[in-house]
């Protein structure tokens, strides 16, 4: 029997719970809405039950006095035969992982992550506790940054250092592909690059689930970004290649999102992603007609986001995301001057 071929998207509900608000989904599987004090106003949590009384949950919200008091009360509320067992958190953004360390030292579960998504939050509370390194500031001015702009990010440092609650000391690692149960199901661990280096998404082939986390998200497109950590990275390949492999899931798999609502359409939301980014690379190599450093394409790419305050950063990772994919595909060469001011332009 072959499964239906969906052609469009299909969202399970019109909208989503109410901030703070829960909602099954399935049996044993409810939906958490947390809010978040960023652009991205929430992050969807999911909580399984094991059907042993244990109760899985998987990402956490950032860590916010408000997402605290939301999980104090979720857990004072849970049913008497239930409490929470498991930790999992998709990747180390501080919106999936923010509160792992704090639900950790709460309650006393383990928590399960990838082996990088452990390692990078630790890192970014170190890099955030210092002044900014001069490795940070040369990638930051070789592509464009004039010294008033970084002056203004090493203040807006000083205002909103990294508080997020210190991870946990110890962790169960979570690998590509293998199999780990919870929620009463088999879940398969799918670990993919682009959005983070090894964000794990999982696939039940009983129940055609996915929990996609920031992999595939059902309205925008995930960040996919060059930082300073990682100057000569190309995550768009990365990216690209986990579309591929994802999109061999069954065509009618539901896809529970971390952003937005879950739905159904797998393929074609993974095609829609995919030209997505092929329409930028077009765009990009547009704009490679003269040479250009990364600040003057991101103005070009993203003149809305360039515009609003305090997305330069992020406007600036996706446009290089892109160079560098381009110039790993050779439409496009990428020069480095004596000063270390780096430009491209298109083959
Ligand atoms: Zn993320």
């Amino acid at each position: 029997m072959h499964a239906k071929v969906e052609t469009e998207i299909k969202y399970l509900f019109d909208t989503p719970p109410e901030p703070g608000a829960t909602r099954v989904l399935l049996p044993g599987l409810t939906w958490v809405r947390v809010p978040l004090p960023f652009v991205l106003n929430h992050v969807n949590c999911w909580l399984l039950e094991d059907g042993d009384g244990g109760v899985t949950l998987i990402d956490t919200g950032a860590d916010k006095p408000e997402t605290r008091a939301l999980w104090e009360t979720l857990f004072a509320t849970m049913p008497e035969n239930q409490a929470l067992s498991r930790l999992i958190c998709t990747h180390g953004h501080p919106d999936h992982v923010g509160l792992a360390g704090w639900i950790v030292d709460k309650v006393g579960v383990k928590l399960h992550m990838t082996l990088a998504e452990w390692l990078a939050p630790q890192v970014w509370r170190l890099e955030g506790m210092q002044p900014m390194q001069p490795a940070t500031r040369a990638f930051f001015t070789g592509h464009g940054l004039s010294e008033a702009a970084l002056a203004q990010m090493a203040k807006a440092k000083e205002v909103a250092p990294f508080r997020n609650h210190p991870l946990p000391a110890n962790f169960i690692r979570m690998r590509d592909n293998e199999t780990v149960t919870f929620g009463g199901r088999s879940w398969k661990v799918l670990v993919n690059g682009g959005h983070a280096d090894e964000h794990a998404s999982f696939y039940c082939k009983d129940d055609s689930l996915l929990i996609a986390g920031d992999q595939i998200l059902s309205r925008i497109s995930p960040v996919v970004g060059v930082f300073p950590s990682q100057p000569h990275s190309d995550p768009l390949t990365d990216y690209l290649a986990s579309l591929k492999r994802l999109r061999k899931l069954p065509a009618d798999t539901i896809v529970l999102p971390s952003h937005g609502l879950p739905f159904r359409g797998l393929h074609t939301r993974i095609d829609q992603l995919a030209s997505h980014h092929a329409a930028r690379l077009d765009a990009l190599w547009d704009l490679m007609a003269e040479p250009a450093n990364g600040l003057k394409l991101a103005h070009g790419l993203f003149p809305r986001a360039m515009a609003a305050e305090g997305q330069t950063v992020m406007a600036l990772a996706e446009t290089l995301a892109h160079a560098h994919h381009l110039v790993a595909k050779k439409r496009a060469t990428r020069m480095v001057a004596k000063d270390g001011a780096v430009t491209f332009a298109r083959v």
